[in-house]
């Protein structure tokens, strides 16, 4: 009797498909908003450090300087902030996870020489740049004081 019970269930599946997948030969499919792990695409980066502000975790940290981004990837609970209040978008969350390991390491990204020396060189042209107005702001400030000198007598 309770093999006649489960007959017709038993004759559906033979007609569908598996439910499961054959993992790893078919790589599996993430949802679209799977929370992975963050990825940056580290020469957009301005060293804001927005994201190390926003990171409930204390996962992340940022050398200006030095141009590089480090995550400690043990710490980040992938809550997605980051990604969110970064200005120059250079943050993502990718669909794939975190390898697992022994040991809580930080992985650190480093600028590209070029970016870095591009970015040097921007900010010497704005540092002369800026000497260059004080110097004429003060060559003005003194031919007033002279004029205005020359007036009273
Ligand atoms: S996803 Fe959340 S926890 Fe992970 S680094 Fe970004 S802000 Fe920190
Ligand atoms: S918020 Fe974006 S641009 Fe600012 S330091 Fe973080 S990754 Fe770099």
């Amino acid at each position: 009797m309770s093999v006649l019970k489960y007959a017709p269930e038993a004759l559906k599946n033979l007609f569908r498909a598996p439910v499961t997948t054959s993992y790893p030969a078919k790589p599996f499919e993430y949802k679209e908003r799977t929370r992975g792990r963050i990825d940056i695409s580290i020469d957009d980066c301005i060293g804001c450090g927005l994201c190390t502000r926003a990171c409930p975790s204390s996962a992340l940290s940022v050398d200006k300087n030095a141009g590089t981004w480090t995550i400690n990837r043990f710490d980040c609970i992938a809550c997605g902030y980051c990604v969110e209040k970064c200005p120059k978008k250079c943050l993502t969350m990718e669909q794939n996870y975190q390898e697992p390991g022994g040991e809580k390491q930080s992985v650190t990204y480093q600028k590209s020489p070029e970016v870095m020396a591009e970015e040097a060189r921007k900010r010497e042209e704005a540092a002369a740049k800026a000497a260059a107005a004080k110097a004429a702001m003060e060559a003005k400030k003194a031919a007033e004081a002279a004029a205005a000198g020359g007036e009273e007598k």
